[in-house]
């Protein structure tokens, strides 16, 4: 057993490479080298799954941002409001 976790060892690259590695992961192809050891990596490197939890999570985020539709407002500001608020907003932002 303590072989097979040393022979381990050695195929996984060190962080800075496994975080490298899967982040090109999911965008394309990697070697089957590097991913394999960046597979033995994550099993045995505690910081960097939950990095690659949290690019997963950040990766998902994005593509649902990405194809969601603004909210419709549930009213339309007047017009002559709207340019009362931005000729106000320019007053304070020449103030600063
Ligand atoms: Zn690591």
């Amino acid at each position: 057993m303590k072989n097979l976790l040393q022979y381990a060892k050695q195929l996984s690259p060190n962080c800075r490479e496994a975080t490298w590695f899967y982040s090109r992961s999911l965008d394309g192809a990697v070697p089957l080298s590097a991913r394999l050891g960046t597979r033995i990596h994550l099993l045995l490197c505690k910081r960097c799954r939950r990095y690659s939890r949290q690019t997963l999570f950040l990766r998902a985020a994005c593509r649902r941002i990405q194809n969601s539709r603004p909210p419709k407002p549930h009213f339309a500001m007047p017009a002559e409001m709207r340019s009362s608020l931005q000729a106000r907003l320019r007053q304070e932002m020449e103030k600063m």
